[in-house]
């Protein structure tokens, strides 16, 4: 498939789960895509493989929660491959914890990563799209989104991340840029493996007990979340916009 032939993609937060499986795939398909991490060496091995696989990729080392580094980072794509069109907002972390326990930092930190980010993304690489009246966003929601114990700051983040969609999907509508979010449910990552440490279990079952509680009986893959951003990044979802699309396995 080429569905991205000619098409630029930045993904952060892609040095490894979602976003380098996104990476893989955006490139697979014909993207020229920047592979955007806090670790730039994570980032430039996943645009090694790309690279080594006969893809089109740049790793760059960035922290989209720095305003300086994102215009920095938008502007280096731009210019190295001509136009940025497809953004996907990946980036983001975890710092749980009951509410009565929860630090100030845990809960600035989680916000500003996985919602102020993308506040900052956007605006970086709205120009681009607006210029060239062609442009796609796809943003990192969850499930936790509707409330989850020990993710107060998590799950508002991801609930904004939910409003700043549907807004942007309002103000970008009419330059051709869609705006839209995907919203996993347990995905297994390292994000996921920290969190069973977390609570004394290991991956493994960690992922069992949460697979007991899911209509498919299992928990998602990083590819199986690349895939439905992917088709919401392509022209195959030119009407979509200022949706969340819940990927979660059935559960309700
Ligand atoms: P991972 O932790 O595996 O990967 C996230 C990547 O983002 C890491 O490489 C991380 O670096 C990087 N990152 C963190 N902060 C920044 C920053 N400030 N600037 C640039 N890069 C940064 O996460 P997943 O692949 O599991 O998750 C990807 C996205 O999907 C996240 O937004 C997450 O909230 C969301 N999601 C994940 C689910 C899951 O079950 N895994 C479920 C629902 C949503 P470092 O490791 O150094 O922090």
């Amino acid at each position: 498939m080429t569905r991205f032939a000619d098409r630029v993609a930045v993904v952060t937060g892609a040095g490894q789960g979602i976003g380098a499986a996104t990476a893989h795939r955006l490139a697979d398909e014909g993207a020229a895509v920047a592979v955007v991490d806090l670790d730039a060496a994570r980032a430039e091995t996943v645009a090694g493989k790309i690279a080594a696989a006969g893809g089109r990729a740049v790793g760059i080392g960035c922290d989209v929660t720095d305003p300086d580094a994102v215009t920095a980072m938008t502007e280096r794509v731009a210019q190295t491959y001509g136009g940025l069109h497809v953004l996907v907002n990946n980036a983001g972390i975890t710092r749980d914890d009951l509410l009565f326990k929860m630090s100030l930092p845990a809960w600035e930190s989680v916000l500003t990563t996985n919602l102020t980010s993308m506040f900052l993304c956007c605006q970086a690489a709205q120009g681009h799209m607006v210029a060239a009246r062609y442009g796609r966003i796809v943003n990192l929601g969850s499930r936790s989104a509707l409330g989850n114990r020990g993710q107060a700051n998590y799950a508002a983040a991801k609930a904004g991340v939910q409003g700043l969609t549907a807004t942007l999907a309002v103000e970008l509508g009419p330059f051709n840029v869609t705006v839209n979010a995907v919203a996993p449910g347990y995905v297994a990552t390292a994000m996921t493996a920290a969190t069973a440490q977390r609570v004394g279990s290991t991956p493994e079952d960690h992922q069992r007990m949460v697979a007991e509680h899911t209509p498919l009986r299992r928990v998602a893959q990083p590819t199986e979340i690349a895939s439905v951003i992917a088709f919401l990044a392509s022209d195959d979802a030119s009407y979509v916009s200022g949706q969340t699309l819940y990927v979660n396995g059935g559960a309700r």
